[in-house]
């Protein structure tokens, strides 16, 4: 919504505002913010509020800490559940950070994606829209209100209650996220017990990678009421399904979708191949920004539902990418790899740049696999060209560390930022001994 300066002074006296959050994300894809009493509002709305960057990880040198905070109005919202002392409202608008000289700052994600879509309209597309499935636990707290590692139900995929016992919580989920304007188009129990899934509809990349970060702020808020702990970890149990989230995509001119060629193969046009194909391409190199953690790698194994090499196919489930059988407008890329601990604005970049770069050099995807990669030994695989997705975080980060399409699509700040924190990440994880290691060895040697 195109709201102005007068819109949200109007918002907030009729609605008894009394704080104001401004929101941001680090190169983790963390929300920040910065709250303030509504006195400050003149001072928001002109582009006055400044912050020390300096503490957040990742961000800023301490020569070049103040920083300016850029609201976006049209990201204006109240929180519907949220009440402070005296019974105000607390509302919140996501900004953008601008360094002290008012350039927009290179650690910023969400400045960066805008930098990457203004490429992107250059090569004469108008938007890249994004439909994303996010899928979450939900966990009991105990008495001191500490996550614990018990399930809330035992229910699978599309159960109902009474096995479903997160139905209440997810429909309040739904509820709150309508309220604060989501058209929410699926909900429903995913295939691990104690797992769930919310659908919200596409939007163009920014605001997509915005509503990711709303709505998990929301997911863990309405837990929270209900007794509950929701993650979005990739793998918390081994053995059972892990959390993806499926990202949706296509491009489209201003005659619409430009992935849908009535006359072309399975009605994909030139461009949707071509995309596809540096989507292939880049996989391995983007994989590091879409699956960031150590746990991601936990995730994509085989026998989870999760894609584990990087191959696409038009019908088949098991593939990296998937193409969806609606057609026309709705005629998109699935892509099954990304999970939730993706920094969004970070992840659409990536993914975009790749796209981009194989219209650009015309690259043509390997061939389809429409049978269960899963049944394929390694040389049939090979044979179809079907490679692997890094099987680990720093294998990820190598491979990232190789790809200058995928680095100039994060920049040189934050690729670099990214990059070493990532191996710091994997080293420090790599300096623990796990249960599966002295189960294993302990008493074998
Ligand atoms: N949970 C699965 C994953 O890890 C996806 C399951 C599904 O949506 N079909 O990606
Ligand atoms: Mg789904
Ligand atoms: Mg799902
Ligand atoms: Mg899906």
């Amino acid at each position: 919504k195109a709201y102005t300066k007068d819109d949200i002074r109007r918002m907030i006296a009729e609605e008894n505002v009394e704080f104001l959050r401004l929101q941001f994300s680090d190169v983790f894809g963390t929300i920040k913010n910065v709250e303030v009493p509504v006195s400050q509002l003149e001072k928001v709305l002109d582009n006055n509020l400044m912050f020390d960057g300096s503490s957040i990880e990742g961000f800023v040198r301490i020569e070049e800490s103040d920083m300016y905070l850029y609201p976006d109005l049209s990201t204006f919202m109240i929180f519907p559940w949220a009440t402070d002392l005296h019974g105000g409202k607390v509302a919140r608008l996501i900004a953008d950070i601008y360094t002290a000289d008012r350039e927009p700052f290179a650690g910023d994600p969400r400045s960066n994606l805008k930098r990457v879509l203004q490429q992107m309209t250059e090569d004469g597309f108008k938007s890249f829209n994004i439909g994303t499935e996010p899928e979450f636990f939900l966990f009991k707290l105990d008495e001191h209100g500490n996550p614990t590692m018990n399930l809330n139900d035992k229910g699978g995929y599309f159960d109902l209650a009474p096995l479903d016992l997160g139905e209440n919580t997810r429909r309040e989920i739904v509820l709150e996220m309508e309220k604060m304007g989501f058209e929410v188009e699926a909900a429903h129990h995913e295939v691990a017990p104690g797992q769930h899934e919310v659908d919200f509809k596409y939007a163009d990349a920014l605001d997509a990678a915005d509503n990711i970060q709303t709505f998990k702020l929301i997911v863990k808020t309405i837990a929270r009421k209900h007794g509950m702990y929701a993650t979005f970890m990739p793998k918390p149990i081994s053995g059972i399904n892990g959390n993806g989230m499926h990202t949706n995509m296509s491009l489209f001119t201003e005659d619409g979708n430009a992935f849908f060629d009535e006359a072309g193969e399975l009605q994909l046009s030139k461009t949707a191949y071509n995309f596809l194909g540096g989507i292939l391409d880049h996989a391995a190199n983007f994989t590091a920004i879409t699956n960031p953690t150590v746990n991601s790698f936990k995730r994509l194994t085989p026998g989870f539902e999760a894609p584990v090499y990087v191959a696409w196919s038009g019908s088949n489930r098991s593939p990296m990418v998937r193409v969806p059988a609606s057609r026309g407008n709705s005629t998109r890329l699935e892509l099954r790899s990304v999970d939730p601990t993706a920094n969004p604005y970070l992840a659409f970049a990536a993914i975009l740049a790749a796209g981009l770069d194989g219209i650009e050099r015309e690259l043509e995807p390997t061939h389809a696999v429409d049978r269960n990669i899963y049944l394929m030994d390694e040389g049939e695989r090979k044979r179809a060209g079907i490679t692997d997705l890094p099987d680990t975080l720093l294998a990820a980060v190598n491979d990232l560390d190789e790809d200058e399409t995928i680095k100039a699509a994060l920049g040189s700040h934050m690729s670099r930022t990214f990059v070493d924190a990532k191996r710091l990440e994997y080293q420090a994880y790599r300096q623990e001994v796990s249960q599966w290691e002295l189960d294993t060895y302990l008493e074998q040697y």
